[in-house]
């Protein structure tokens, strides 16, 4: 099925902006010290859906919370009794302006572990409710690789309508999916013409520009194929040696998915959290009885790069990275994932 392109302005996107904020539950990247996280919002002036990269943190909270009660219960002497949380605030009609392509990759990614062998319908739901904006960027940030991976970015369909520059001022809106297909063809006002050939070839110049000006680049097959040989290689140990397993890169990371189950009991009234955890915590492989199979980072490390670049894509055929660059860009110690894989790459071969 092929879907709409549609061209306005930069005060066209504005007025449909304002007025898809003033009919639906909308989420946009809103700025608090200096970075920029999803909030419900209630006005333009309160969010800037064009954020830039590097400061942007991913949706995925939107669809898979960083921390959510998902149970609460009384203990007492007399039974244990248990209470639902509430109804989920995430799971109604929405829509999210402003996320990056990379992002929105993330969450399609996501999808396949989410409905493999337990099915949480709770992110499910969230995502089929939601209709998604991404701006596609016009300039690669430092770190960014998502053109050296395994989906074509050019003509993402893990988003619902991609907003495109053009020259001269003009601003193409395309659908990409029948969500987004019959949302634009509701909200658009009259002042949007449709597409042409002519703005199909200014959207595959912007994304020629766009595609060049990027300063990473790798082959991700190379790499899958080379990992997949290199399980015993020092490599690991050596790029990831000041490693501080503080686990930011993995809470900032749209495709990472680790989380843990604790309990928080004060007297006989207790609530069940799920919130963010990550492999390259000690404690994640910590069995009861004390052994723990990952004691070293690099063996940590080891797990986190082979499960995004080896395991993912042999069950699921794609790679759990999206080329974001935001876990290097968060890390306090200044590793990168692309130039972690990169190095157990170029790495011989163990004999
Ligand atoms: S953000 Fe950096 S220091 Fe922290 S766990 Fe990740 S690689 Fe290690
Ligand atoms: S591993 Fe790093 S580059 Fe890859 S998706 Fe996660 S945060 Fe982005």
């Amino acid at each position: 099925m092929s879907f709409s392109t549609f061209v306005t302005d930069k005060d066209g996107l504005q007025k449909l902006y304002e007025a898809i904020i003033s009919k639906h539950e909308t989420y946009a990247p809103v700025e608090k010290f200096g970075k920029y996280d999803y909030k419900k919002v209630s006005s333009l002036k309160e969010c800037d859906p064009d954020s830039p990269i590097a400061m942007t943190m991913s949706v995925k909270p939107l669809f898979f919370p960083r921390a959510s009660k998902i149970m609460k219960y009384e203990a007492t002497s007399a039974g244990t009794s248990i209470h639902e949380t509430g109804q989920d605030q995430l799971s109604g009609p929405r829509v999210i302006l402003g996320v990056k392509h990379c992002d929105a990759r993330g969450l399609q990614v996501l999808e396949a572990v989410n409905k493999w062998d337990y099915i949480d319908s709770d992110f499910l739901n969230r995502r089929a409710n939601t209709v998604i904006f991404s701006k596609r960027c016009d300039k690669a940030d430092t770190q960014c690789f998502c053109t050296s991976l395994d989906y074509d970015l050019e003509n993402l369909d893990a988003l619902d309508v991609a907003v495109v520059s053009g020259p001269g001022g003009k601003v193409y809106l395309q659908a990409r999916t029948e969500k987004g297909e019959n949302f634009l063809k509701e909200n658009l006002g009259k002042e949007s013409a449709a597409g042409s050939q002519q703005a199909l070839d200014e959207m595959k110049k912007q994304y020629e520009a766009f595609a060049a000006s990027f300063r990473l680049k790798m082959d991700y097959k190379d790499v899958n194929e080379k990992m997949s040989k290199r399980f015993d290689s020092t490599a690991y140990e050596e790029a990831t040696r000041n490693c501080v397993s503080c686990n930011t890169c993995a809470f900032i990371c749209p495709t990472c998915h680790c989380f843990k189950i604790s309990d928080e009991k004060i007297k006989d009234t207790g609530v069940r959290y799920k919130s963010y955890d990550s492999c390259n915590n000690v404690y994640f492989t910590l069995e009861a009885g004390g052994h723990n199979p990952r004691p070293a980072k690099y063996r940590r490390w080891r797990q986190r790069s082979m499960h995004k670049f080896v395991y993912y894509k042999e069950r699921f055929g794609v790679n759990l990275c999206v080329g974001c660059g935001h876990c290097a860009i968060s890390c306090p110690v200044n590793i990168s994932i692309f130039e972690v894989v990169n190095h157990v790459a170029a790495a011989p071969m163990e004999v």
